[in-house]
This record gives C-alpha cells, structure tokens and sequence, in this order.
C-alpha cells in the first residue's frame, strides 16, 4: 500500500486485528491517514441538541430528559457490521476490527465532570454502563466489552464533554487475559480469589488503603505501574461489574461516592489519568476452548484501575489494553528501507 501525500484520495484506509503470536495479544494496525489523532471538534456533539449528535443507543431518563446516555462513536475503531474473518496468515493470526464502539455521556452537562457530579448522577452513569455492558454480552459473538476514560491532553482524550467510552471486542484484551490466567492458576492452588486475598491483606495491613465506603474499597496496589496508581475494589466477591450495577442501586452509591471522591484526590497530584474497568469476559456465552470460563465466577474480581498520568514523573511506560498502531508494519518497512541515509 503505497504512502502518497499527494494524493490522498487513493489512500487505502484498512485497519484491522493482527495477534502478536508470542504474547498472544491482538494489536490494531493498518494505515490510517489521520494517523489515529483525535479529530478536531467542531459544535460539541454531546450537549442535549447538538446539531452533529450521533445516533442514541439508549439513555437513562430523568425529570430534565436524561441524566446519561450512549451514542454511536463519531469514528469507530470497531464495526458492528460484517465478518470477523478471523484467518490465518502462516503462524499468523488476523481479523476485521469487528465489535461495537461507543461513547458514553456521563453528564448532560457540558462543565460537569465525573468528580464534580452529584452521586446520584454518577450511579445513573454507572448503571448505563451496567446495562450496555449486559446488552452488548448478548451478541454471542462479542469476548469482552471494555469501560475507559481518558482525560487530560497527554492522556488521549478524545472530546472535551465529559464521557467514557465503550469498546466490544471479539477477543478478550491482553491486560485482563493477563488478569484472567493468573486468577484461574491461583485459584487452582489455592481455592481462593488472588483478589480477594489481596483485599483482606490490604485492610490487615491498612497502609496502602485510601478510603473505604460501604462495599467498596480504594487502594494503591502493591506494585504500582505508575505513581498513585489506584483500584478500587467491591470488598464482597463478585466477578462482574454488571451484576453488581444493576443488581443494588444502594451499592451503587457508595460505589459513585468512591469514584467522585477518588478522583478527586488524584487531581490533586495531576490532571490526567486513565480509568478502566475490569470485568468479567462474556460469560453467557463462554467460549468451549478456553479453560478459564469454567471458574470465572470464583476465580475473577471486577475493579476499576486509575492510572495518573505524570509526564515529569513516569519516563516511559505503556497503558494500553489494545495496542492501537495507524502506520501498518508494511508501510513503515517501506518507508524505513526507502529513507535516505548516510551510509
Ligand atoms: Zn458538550
Ligand atoms: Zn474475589
Ligand atoms: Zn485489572
């Protein structure tokens, strides 16, 4: 696929799904013109009326419309149409970007943020996202559905109103594989939730809780990635977030309580972090080949993980549950052997 400025109208665009086949983890590349940076926002198109709001997959009303609701990712990463094609390629393994991209608004408000809303606007928040994480494990073909939110210039954010999004994937992404294997060989030795065990550590222990509410628990891990690193954990065992969201609205409050408040603290330290949600893969329709479906109600443990992002602080590390690459492998070699050089 040649790489021709000039002409961008000839530009192939074509991402798709390749598996790195020693870690096992799929990446996303291809060549994509705008080089995977946001696209510039014109009219907001999130505000209640927006003249360029995308399609409304579902909303949680209240007296003034509605508190949240999803929307149809402007530009999608993944596709709800066609076949996923999954093929080989040789020891290789690739596949249309097949699944479900969208964006969820937490507020109707364009200045209201997830930590400066009220609880009762976060647990509306929470359990929309409940609800689409349900509604989207119904497709058979779908592994996992994934919750983040980036904020912050050197965090990725994509839109300046205050939304997380959602991704549906035919394969379950590499951090919580990582997760999902090492809970399944704990378990086997032990019989019991390596978070779990964690958890009754960290209370013992104290010195690495921030704050417990009610059900839920916040706490600097062990080993963080980067520093102030947070997760914040249901102290009860229970493999899926959307259980517990849709299940017990009372939990739920404690639950947004913990989220504003947290945040709140780590923007004290910075302006930017990623949050992401860990849950259980689609266990309504579990996959005959992979072991770890069978036990995943005992064996797993949902949680939110932030990640602060500290450009002083943190020089070089990867948060990334799928790797996103907009330059395709072929297209770099090509334009690496063609460079010119010294010699
Ligand atoms: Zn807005
Ligand atoms: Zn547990
Ligand atoms: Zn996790």
């Amino acid at each position: 696929m040649p790489v021709d400025a000039a002409s961008p109208a000839v530009f192939t665009y074509y991402m798709e799904l390749r598996k790195d086949p020693i870690t096992r983890s799929w990446v996303m590349t291809g060549d994509d013109p705008a080089g995977g940076a946001p696209r510039p926002e014109t009219a907001c198109r999130f505000c209640p009326d927006s003249p360029e709001a995308t399609q409304v997959i579902s909303a949680i009303p209240s007296a003034a419309g509605w508190s949240a609701r999803s929307m149809v990712h402007p530009t999608p990463l993944y596709h709800i149409e066609g076949e996923p094609g999954r093929r080989g390629d040789g020891i290789y393994d690739r596949m249309s970007s097949v699944g479900a991209h969208e964006v969820l608004v937490e507020n109707p408000r364009h200045d209201r943020q997830l930590w400066q809303a009220s609880d009762d606007e976060i647990g509306m928040f929470l359990r929309l996202a409940a609800e689409r994480i349900l509604d989207l494990k119904r497709d058979p073909r779908i592994k996992y559905v994934s919750l983040y939110k980036d904020y912050g210039p050197n965090a990725g954010q994509e839109f300046s109103h205050p939304t997380s999004q959602i991704t549906a994937t035919m394969f379950v992404p590499r951090r919580v594989l990582y997760e999902l294997r090492a809970g399944r060989e704990y378990f086997v030795q032990k019989e019991r939730c390596v978070f779990c065990d964690i958890l009754a550590q960290e209370e013992r222990q104290a010195s690495r809780v921030i704050e417990g509410r009610g059900d839920y628990v916040a706490l600097g891990p062990y080993a963080p990635r980067v520093p102030y690193e947070t997760w914040i954990m249901p102290r009860n065992h229970e493999a899926s977030f959307e259980r517990t969201g849709l299940s017990k609205p009372g939990l739920r409050t404690n639950l947004a309580a913990l989220v504003r408040r947290t945040l709140q603290r780590i923007r004290t330290v910075t302006e930017g972090f990623h949050l992401v949600l860990h849950t259980s893969p689609n266990s309504l329709h579990p996959s005959k080949t992979l072991g770890y479906w069978k036990t995943i109600d005992e064996d797993y443990h949902w949680h939110i993980e932030i990640m602060p992002v500290l450009a002083a602080k943190a020089r070089s590390y990867t948060f990334k549950e799928v790797y996103y690459s907009p330059v395709s492998s072929e297209t770099a070699v090509k334009q690496l052997r063609e460079a010119k050089i010294d010699g």
